[in-house]
C-alpha cells in the first residue's frame, strides 16, 4: 500500500502519534485489530517501540507495571468492544494498585452505536469505563488530541495515581488537519509530580509523637518505592535506628539484609510498636485496617500520603501528613537535627530475638534437599542465585508461590519486585516481566505457580518474539494451592483445585525458542537458573513440587469462608 500524499495534512492516527511521543511515551503494548492497526503501525514507524501482546489485560498489565517502574503512565492499546473489555480488568487493577496508566481504545462510529443499530462491535465505551478508570474520556475532534491526551497523562499521574480511558472513535482516526496547524497546537504536559510538602506545624508533631514514642516502627508501601523515597528512607532509618517492615512491593527499597528490617518478625512488631509511621501504604486489607488484634491497642498513626482522602479511611490517623513522600521524608530527616529521635536498644534486641527464633525455625525449610521439592526449597534454590544478581527484576503470582517467594527471596534494590498487588491479581507475573524487561532491559526472573501461570501462559511468545532476557518459573505442585485434592462427589471428575502435576510447562517456552528446563531437585533448579540467568535470552524452568506442597488460600486462609454444614 502506498500512502496518498499528504497535501500539507495530517489526520488522526498520525497526529495522536505525534501527541504521544511529544508527551514521552517510548512504549506502547497492545493488541491490534479494526479499527487501531493502522495508528500502531504508524506509531512503530514514528519510533514508538509498539510491544504486541497475546491478550489484552497482559497488555494492560504490562502498561501499569511501567507505569509504576518509572512514575509515567504506560500506555496501552486495545481494540472495541471485546478487546476494549479484556483490558479493562487491568486498567481497574492498576487503579487499584495506584499505578498510572492509559488505555487507548478504538471504538465504533459514534452514531449507530448510540442508537444502537447494530454496529459491529458497538459499545459505549467511554460510559462503560467510568466505574473501572480514575476517569473516561472520549477525543472527537482531531484538533482535540493533544488536550485529550494531555488530560489522560495528568489525570493518571496526578494525586494518586491510576488507570485512565481514552475512548478514540474510529471516524476521529480519519479526520484530517492542515499539518501546520496541528503543530502549533502539539504541546507536552509539564510539571506532573512537583515537590508537595507537609504542612510544617503537622511535621513537628509527627517528629514529637516519634520522639515520645518507646517502639517507634515503620511501615514502607509501595507509593515509598512510586515516589523514589529510598534515599530519603534510608537516611531516616539509618539515622533514628527505627526498625521497618516492608510490604511486598516495597522491598528492596531498604536492603531485605538490613537489620532495621523486622520482615522475619512482622507479628511482634505491629503487635508491640506504639507509634507507626506508615509511609505510602494504605490501611487495607493487608495491613488489617490498622486495628484489631494484630496492633497495640494504644497505637498511633503517622501517616504520609499524597491523597487526602486516604487518611481515616479504616480508623482515626493521629498525624495525617499530606504531600509527596520524598518531600516529606526529606522534611523528616531534616527535623532530626531539632529532635531527639533513636529506637531504644531495649526495643531493638526484642525484636531481634524473635527474627533469631523465626529464622532458625523456618530457614531449614528453605535449604532442605528434600524431593519431591515444596515451595520452600524451591525457593530457598531461586534465593541462592538471586543474592548474587541483585540487578534482576523479579514478577511473582500464586497463591503460596506468591506468599513463600515474598518471604524466602529477599530484595536488594527498590521497585525491583512486581507481584500480585492491592486486589491479590493472578495472571501478571508474565505481563509484569514483559514490562520489566522492555521498560529497563534489565534481566527478569518470573515466578509463577502453574495455576497462575495459566492466566497469561502465551505471554512467553511474546518475550521470545522480542528476544527478552526473561526466565519464566513455573512452580507445578499440580493445583489451584495444592494438588492432592481429591472431588468429594462421585462424579469421578479431577477436583475443582486440580491441574496437571505432571504437564511439562517448559515446552510451552521451547514451542517459541525458549531454552526450557525440568528441575526435579533444588540443586538442578539453582544450576538450571544461574545458566539461564547467564546466557541473557529467553528461558523457562518447570519446577516440579510435590502435590502435596502448600496450603488452601496460601498466608489468607482467614479471607475464605468455612462450610458451617456439611462434608469439609
Ligand atoms: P502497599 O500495598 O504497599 O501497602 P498501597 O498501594 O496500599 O501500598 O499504598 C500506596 C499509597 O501511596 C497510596 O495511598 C498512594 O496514594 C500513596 N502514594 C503514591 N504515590 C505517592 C507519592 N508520590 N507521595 C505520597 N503518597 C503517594
Ligand atoms: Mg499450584
Amino acid at each position: 500500500q502506498t500512502a496518498a500524499p499528504n497535501q500539507g495534512l495530517t489526520d488522526g492516527m498520525h497526529f495522536l502519534a505525534d501527541t504521544l511521543i511529544a508527551n514521552g511515551v517510548k512504549n506502547m503494548y497492545g493488541v491490534v485489530g479494526i479499527p487501531v492497526t493502522d495508528f500502531a503501525r504508524i506509531a512503530q514507524a514514528k519510533g514508538v517501540k509498539y510491544v504486541g501482546m497475546r491478550h489484552e489485560a497482559d497488555a494492560g498489565n504490562a502498561a501499569a507495571a511501567e507505569g509504576f517502574l518509572t512514575g509515567r503512565p504506560g500506555v496501552f492499546l486495545t481494540v472495541s468492544a471485546p478487546g476494549f473489555l479484556n483490558g479493562l480488568a487491568s486498567l481497574k487493577e492498576a487503579t487499584e494498585n495506584g499505578w498510572p496508566c492509559i488505555q487507548l481504545a478504538g471504538s465504533s462510529v459514534r452514531h449507530t452505536v448510540d442508537l444502537h443499530e447494530g454496529e459491529y462491535e458497538g459499545l459505549d465505551q467511554r460510559a462503560y469505563a467510568v466505574p473501572f478508570a480514575k476517569d473516561s474520556f472520549r477525543i472527537d475532534r482531531i484538533e482535540d488530541i493533544p488536550l485529550g491526551i494531555e488530560r489522560a497523562i495528568r489525570t493518571a499521574t496526578t494525586g494518586r495515581p491510576g488507570g485512565v480511558y481514552v475512548d478514540m472513535p474510529d471516524d476521529l482516526m480519519g479526520q484530517t488537519m492542515d499539518e501546520d496547524a496541528a503543530q502549533k497546537i502539539l504541546f507536552t504536559a509539564e510539571n506532573l509530580n512537583p515537590a508537595q510538602p507537609a504542612d510544617q506545624a503537622m511535621v513537628e508533631k509527627a517528629l514529637t509523637l516519634l520522639e515520645n514514642a518507646k517502639n517507634p516502627m515503620i511501615v514502607v508501601g509501595k507509593g515509598a518505592a512510586y515516589a523514589r523515597a529510598e534515599k530519603e528512607v534510608a537516611e531516616f532509618v539509618d539515622k533514628t535506628n527505627i526498625p521497618f517492615q516492608p510490604m511486598s512491593m516495597a522491598k528492596g527499597l531498604i536492603p531485605d539484609d538490613d537489620p532495621h528490617s523486622t520482615a522475619s518478625c512482622r507479628g511482634l512488631a505491629l503487635r508491640t510498636a506504639d507509634v507507626i509511621l506508615l509511609i505510602g501504604g494504605r490501611l487495607n486489607w493487608m495491613l488489617g485496617y490498622g486495628g484489631g488484634k494484630k496492633y497495640n491497642p494504644d497505637v498511633k498513626f503517622i501517616q504520609i500520603d499524597i491523597d487526602g482522602a486516604e487518611f481515616g479511611n479504616a480508623r482515626h490517623i493521629d498525624c495525617p501528613l499530606l504531600g509527596d513522600i520524598k518531600t516529606v521524608m526529606g522534611q523528616l530527616v531534616d527535623g532530626l537535627s531539632s529532635h531527639k529521635i533513636q529506637a531504644s536498644q531495649e526495643w531493638i534486641d526484642l525484636l531481634a530475638a524473635d527474627t533469631k527464633k523465626n529464622d532458625e525455625r523456618f530457614g531449614g525449610a528453605e535449604t532442605a534437599d528434600t524431593v519431591p521439592m515444596t515451595h520452600q526449597n524451591a525457593l530457598g534454590a531461586i534465593k541462592r542465585v538471586l543474592d548474587k544478581n541483585h540487578d534482576v527484576y523479579v514478577t511473582n503470582d500464586g497463591a503460596n508461590t506468591l506468599d513463600d517467594c515474598r518471604d524466602i527471596v529477599d530484595m536488594y534494590l527498590p521497585r525491583h519486585r512486581l507481584d500480585c498487588g492491592t486486589w491479590g491479581v493472578m495472571g501478571v507475573a508474565m505481563p509484569y516481566a514483559i514490562a520489566a524487561a522492555v521498560t529497563t532491559g534489565k534481566p527478569v526472573v518470573s515466578i509463577s505457580g502453574d495455576s497462575a501461570y495459566g492466566f497469561a501462559p502465551l505471554e512467553v511468545e511474546t518475550a521470545c518474539r522480542f528476544d527478552l532476557p526473561i526466565v519464566t518459573i513455573v512452580l507445578n505442585n499440580g493445583g489451584i494451592y495444592r494438588g492432592d485434592f481429591e472431588d468429594l462427589g462421585d462424579s469421578g471428575d479431577p477436583s475443582p483445585l486440580t491441574l496437571d502435576a505432571c504437564a511439562h510447562y517448559e515446552k510451552v517456552g521451547e514451542a517459541f525458542g525458549a531454552t526450557g528446563y525440568f528441575a526435579t531437585t533444588p540443586a538442578e533448579l539453582e544450576a538450571d537458573l544461574t545458566e539461564a540467568l547467564a546466557s541473557g535470552k529467553p528461558a523457562f524452568i518447570n519446577v516440579q513440587l510435590s502435590v502435596h506442597a502448600g496450603v488452601e488460600s496460601g498466608h489468607i486462609g482467614d479471607l475464605n469462608p468455612k462450610p458451617v454444614v456439611g462434608p469439609l
